[in-house]
């Protein structure tokens, strides 16, 4: 089947009680046994809810994986691969990784003993010296946030499969109708669900997939012992959601290459960094890897001045100033105040944020009106 059809159909079965075509909020914590130990696969919760279920088989769907583990957030879902690993295991990530991860990475499971390297994985020999006897985990985020830099997955899964090192990809900026890390060699793709797989920023949820069953059977066994599920009401919103993820991933690409397209051409902007763009460094590996480039954009003003980047973003009215993505409306976010603030001025130019770079979350309006905000902002 193709994606659209997966998108709508995958994981959701008539209810067996009513036909119901859409799959019910089971809204129950427990369920009522015949006898000890004699129940219809359903105990607690925790462990197992209806409405979940359906949802766990349409993303595994949607990722080629063969199992849906789902979280209470992105961040549950990421707590739940660490938990895979013991004191002394190294990991290596990715250096621009989301803030989250890298402050679950080191501020919560370093000292439990866990041992990280971050590294720049633009370049794969980065990985190679990192490498040592007791790694046991490649982290990769593809494309980075906020630079959109891009990772070649199957690069470093070849690389990681002939060191017997597992490979998880959080794969949230690009969705799975973008990107589908599994093919690609890796073991565990990793999304926020909150982004664009849920699309209507209305609910906070992770999700992890995977087509290793001894790995599924871990990660099954640490959500249900560590207890981080999402609620029925919530797995129902994100089924509804997905049922229209290709449609609006299509959108959302096109209006962020006008969008970039427009914003190049402008004479007060500087660098724009878009993955669709021939200049973007990472064009080529994009085009390889990717089924379009995404909604995700990062640009800078000329000048490097903090305060005009702060003007422009107040200025603008449908881009709403917020730090999340992938939702039908367009956001915008200013790293050097918000995402990466506490990361000091020369840090972060090292990195190659500027003080006036500014990203986009190009939603699916219309994308004149989107350029003509921007337009009215920049001028
Ligand atoms: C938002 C985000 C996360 C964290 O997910 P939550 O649902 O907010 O916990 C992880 N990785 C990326 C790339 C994200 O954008």
């Amino acid at each position: 089947m193709n994606f659209a059809t997966i998108a709508i159909h995958a994981g959701v079965e008539p209810d067996p009680t009513t036909g119901a075509i859409m799959t019910p909020i089971y809204q129950t914590s427990t369920y009522v046994q015949e006898s000890p130990g004699k129940h219809k696969g359903y105990e607690y919760s925790r462990t197992h809810n209806p409405t979940r279920t359906a949802l766990q088989n349409a993303l595994a769907a949607l990722e080629n994986g063969t199992h849906g583990i789902c979280f209470a957030s992105g961040l549950a879902a990421t707590d739940a691969v660490l938990k895979l690993f013991r004191p002394g295991d190294e990991i290596i990530a990715t250096n621009d990784i989301y803030g989250g991860s890298y402050r679950i990475m080191k501020k919560i499971f370093e000292a439990f003993g866990l041992v990280f390297h971050f590294v720049d994985m633009s370049d794969i020999s980065n990985i190679e010296s990192a490498i040592t006897n007791k790694t046991k985990l490649v982290w990769i985020e593809t494309p980075t946030n906020p630079l959109l830099k891009l990772i070649d997955i199957e690069a470093v899964c070849n690389l990681c499969k002939e060191k017997k090192i597992l490979t998880a990809v959080d794969n949230t900026f690009a969705s799975p109708y973008l990107q589908n890390p599994l093919d690609l060699g890796a073991d565990i793709v990793m999304h926020s669900v909150t982004k664009y797989l849920g699309g209507h920023s209305d609910t906070v949820m992770g999700a992890l997939i995977t087509s290793n069953d001894e790995l599924a059977r871990q990660l099954a066994f640490i959500q249900n012992a560590s207890g981080a599920v999402p609620g029925p009401q919530d797995c129902f919103l994100v089924l509804r959601g997905i049922k229209t993820l290709h449609i609006r991933m299509q959108r959302h690409c096109e209006n962020a290459m006008k969008v970039a397209q427009w914003l190049e051409n402008h004479p007060k902007v500087g660098k724009v960094y878009y993955p669709g763009l021939l200049s973007h460094t990472g064009h080529e590996l994009a085009q390889k890897q990717m089924k379009d480039f995404g909604g995700m954009l990062s640009f800078e003003l000329k000048g490097d001045v903090y305060e005009q980047a702060v003007r422009t973003m107040e200025r603008l009215q449908l881009f709403s100033l917020g730090e999340s993505l992938g939702g039908v409306e367009s956001l915008c976010t200013h790293p050097a105040s918000m995402t990466h603030a506490s990361i000091p001025k020369e840090e972060r130019e090292k990195v190659g944020l500027k003080d006036t770079l500014i990203r986009l979350s190009v939603g699916i309006e219309d994308v004149e009106d989107l350029i003509a905000d921007l337009e009215q902002a920049i001028d």
